[in-house]
């Protein structure tokens, strides 16, 4: 009876342990704090899930790492990338978006562009690049460049996803955006980039 006790405990342990383990897999739970929505500790923000104004993201450093580091690796390779556009405020955010609507109506503007509260730039984990000349206005020829082939066969090896991908605008809501990057994480980035899915897809958010 002695050393079965002893057993006993290493079983009960083990136990516990895998039972809270199995908990802290994925699940379809979705938190909301500090003004924005989580999904198994990643940041949503799409058409479904707004931010709030007031939500500030602290300094994004691992995100802005990886991205200098898949710069300079591209760079490496005779390709030259450059961010256009990193965080952006709310308030700024309907700045641009009043802007887009004036020049194009809202209904095309929201294609290419996020109402305030709407836009994953203010969550400071998505990144706009492009080649340099190539203008603002001629931002859909960045689909033809080796830097966005690049892109689309690498960035996941540095934890980022194409977030608005070529097919899947139904689900995204968005229209193809071979520049927009979204900061998630190697584990995460990889995986979805094996499966094909969207972020929406990946989360079972649609
Ligand atoms: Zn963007």
């Amino acid at each position: 009876m002695r050393k079965v006790i002893p057993w006993l405990v290493v079983i009960l342990i083990l136990i516990i342990y895998f039972l809270n383990k199995k908990q802290k897999g994925y699940d379809n739970t979705i938190i909301k704090k500090n003004g924005a929505y989580y999904f198994n500790s990643h940041i949503i923000v799409n058409k479904d899930y707004k931010i709030s104004p007031f939500y500030t993201p602290f300094p994004k450093l691992k995100a802005l790492n990886a991205l200098k580091i898949m710069i300079n690796d591209a760079n490496k390779q005779g390709l030259r990338l450059i961010i256009i556009s990193g965080f952006r405020s709310y308030f700024k955010q309907m700045r641009l978006f009043n802007i887009y609507v004036q020049r194009d109506g809202l209904k095309k503007a929201q294609l290419y562009s996020a109402k305030p509260g709407f836009s994953e730039h203010q969550t400071g984990l998505a990144f706009d690049v492009a080649t340099p000349g190539l203008h603002e206005s001629a931002k859909e020829l960045f689909q033809y460049t080796k830097e966005s082939e690049w892109l689309e066969d690498n960035a996941h090896h540095y934890g980022f996803i194409i977030r608005y991908p070529k097919g899947k605008e139904h689900i995204t809501q968005f229209m193809y955006e071979p520049w927009h990057l979204r900061y998630l994480g190697k584990k995460d980035a990889k995986k979805m980039k094996n499966t094909n899915l969207t972020l929406e897809e990946y989360f079972h958010l649609v």
